[in-house]
């Protein structure tokens, strides 16, 4: 059994709003461990979410973007999101957890060094990846993208590292250099096409790249009915998890951390997300 961290810090919005009461039944599994930060209202939880510091920041975004965040009203939102995936990689990386999923306020994908939007203000991802190097000299680590919207700020940043391995599938057309990919989905799919790209576009690519941790910018917005709808059904994404799941058990001794990103249902949150982290922990 896999011991799997959830990391929930402050939230704006309505789409988490059932949770964490919409995972009742898995928080109190002995292999699943519960990590926040000042969340109103939260219920008693194991441990406080430190935040990061401006320098692990810095290791990704430029000094005038972290000013600009500051400026937008949504810095403290965004900085736990960021320390939610950080904390979540180190304590993998260090063996305390297997695997992770981080509940975001903001997500990560459109965020750049210098520039951020469309809901993402830093790249927890990235910062996460670069804070691995910093403290433990890990090298290679692969981030696969399935929000359904191309995620311009992770291709940037990692642009001219061919130390990691980027797979983003969505709509855009077809490209790859320097261990970026963009895997082409079209505009409406099936779940079965979906799993299919993720796992000759991602994984077969991953198995020759040997990453040391898997990182998954996960949206739910390409979920029908969703702002970014691409016809898959809610039970996709946890059919996309198992064979992500395999991967990492296969490629990185299970390590793998799932960042919340797109997706703005409060009813698909709470129907898919419970049945993700049920796979990641079982
Ligand atoms: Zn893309
Ligand atoms: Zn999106």
């Amino acid at each position: 059994m896999r011991r799997t961290g959830i990391f929930f810090h402050y939230q704006d919005g309505d789409r988490l709003r059932d949770f964490p009461a919409a995972l009742a039944g898995i928080l109190q599994k002995d292999n699943v461990f519960f990590f926040d930060a000042f969340y109103p209202g939260k219920p008693p939880s194991c441990f406080e979410l430190e935040p990061i510091s401006e320098d692990v920041l810095l290791r990704v975004h430029t000094p005038l973007m972290i000013r600009q965040v500051k400026d937008s009203g949504a810095y403290q939102g965004a900085l736990y999101s960021a320390a939610g995936t950080v904390a979540a990689a180190v304590r993998i990386w260090t063996g305390e957890i297997d695997n992770a999923f981080v509940f975001t306020g903001y997500g990560d994908h459109h965020a750049g060094s210098s520039f951020f939007g469309g809901g993402c203000c830093f790249n927890g991802a990235a910062i996460a990846v670069q804070e691995l190097r910093h403290r433990f000299g890990v090298s290679r680590v692969a981030i696969v993208d399935t929000d359904a919207h191309h995620g311009n700020g992770t291709w940037q940043i990692f642009e001219n590292d061919p130390d990691v391995l980027y797979a983003c599938l969505c709509p855009g057309s077809f490209e790859e250099r320097r261990s970026k990919v963009n895997i082409e989905v079209p505009w409406t799919t099936t779940d079965d096409a979906f799993v299919q790209l993720v796992t000759d576009g991602f994984a077969a690519r991953a198995r020759s790249f040997r990453p040391d941790c898997i990182f998954w910018n996960w949206g739910y917005d390409g979920t029908r009915g969703e702002y970014g709808d691409m016809g898959l059904t809610p039970g996709c994404h946890v059919r996309v998890a198992r064979e992500l799941v395999r991967a990492a058990d296969e490629l990185c001794s299970g390590r793998i951390v799932v960042v919340l990103c797109g997706g703005s249902r409060r009813d698909l949150a709470r129907e898919i997300i419970p049945r993700l982290i049920g796979v990641l922990c079982q």
